[in-house]
């Protein structure tokens, strides 16, 4: 089933006031087709100056509190990046699984506060080189989502993001095979968990997504977007990936 395309962006720890002069650009590509979906996810910090500078594009967090509110020093609710007119937030990202130590459990009440919250929640998910070495990738995603998709998501309030953590920042990236094989292990489970909202919730892939390769990896079955790092952070490496999922 065709979805709706997701071209997000994590721009990870990077970027200043001066570097959203690199979303006019990328709001004229997103502006340029309506058809899909064109996400940034700059630091909270900068989200409110995005949003002032690039009205029409779509912004998100990078992470997310369990909770609405309360004495929890330096984090952030989902329902503030709400305020500051965020429609998503990533949770679960495998530097925040591996430097925050968070669990899935912890990323289900993420994504749970966001869902609630009003936003769109991005699971990331995905599987150490070890394990696609020892031929475990598909059963990680699978308890990954096990344990980190909320029973109330629908196709509206949850995306999957499936990032190979040895496919982030190296340059490498699972053959085409392979993604498919995972997205195709992510969608069955989507639909065990969530029954028919599972056939719709978006499946991106993330890790070392360029413009030379954007294309071929979006033409997989069951590729439904793409999270995107370091090829996010200025407009002339986004800008042809957005093009090629139009
Ligand atoms: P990368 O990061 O595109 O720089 O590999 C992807 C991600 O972590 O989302």
């Amino acid at each position: 089933m065709a979805l709706r395309k997701l071209v997000a962006g994590n721009w990870k720890m990077n970027g200043s006031l001066a570097a959203l002069a690199e979303l006019d650009a990328i709001a004229v590509a997103a502006g340029a087709h309506a058809g899909i979906d064109v996400l940034v996810c700059p630091p909270f910090t900068l989200i409110p100056a995005a949003v002032a500078r690039a009205p029409d594009l779509i912004f998100g967090g990078q992470d997310c509190h369990h909770a609405a509110r309360g004495a929890h020093t330096g984090c952030v609710a989902a329902g503030m990046l709400k305020e500051i007119g965020a429609a998503y937030v990533i949770v679960g990202h495998s530097e925040r699984r591996a430097d925050q130590h968070e669990t899935d459990a912890d990323v289900q009440a993420k994504a749970r506060a966001a869902i609630a919250a009003g936003l769109i929640a991005i699971v990331c998910v995905g599987e150490t080189e070890a394990q696609r070495d020892a031929g475990h990738a598909g059963i990680v995603v699978s308890n990954h989502l096990d344990g980190s998709v909320p029973p109330e998501a629908t196709e509206v309030t949850l995306v999957i993001s499936y990032e190979p953590i040895w496919a982030i920042g190296t340059g490498r990236t699972p053959s085409l095979a392979d993604v498919a094989e995972i997205h195709a292990i992510i969608r069955a489970k989507l639909i065990d968990l969530l029954g028919r909202a599972g056939e719709r919730v978006r499946i991106v892939y993330g890790g070392s997504v360029k413009p030379e390769n954007a294309a071929d990896i979006l033409s997989v079955a069951d590729v439904d977007g793409v999270l995107v790092g370091g090829a996010s952070l200025t407009a002339d490496q986004f800008v042809p990936i957005v093009e090629a999922a139009a």
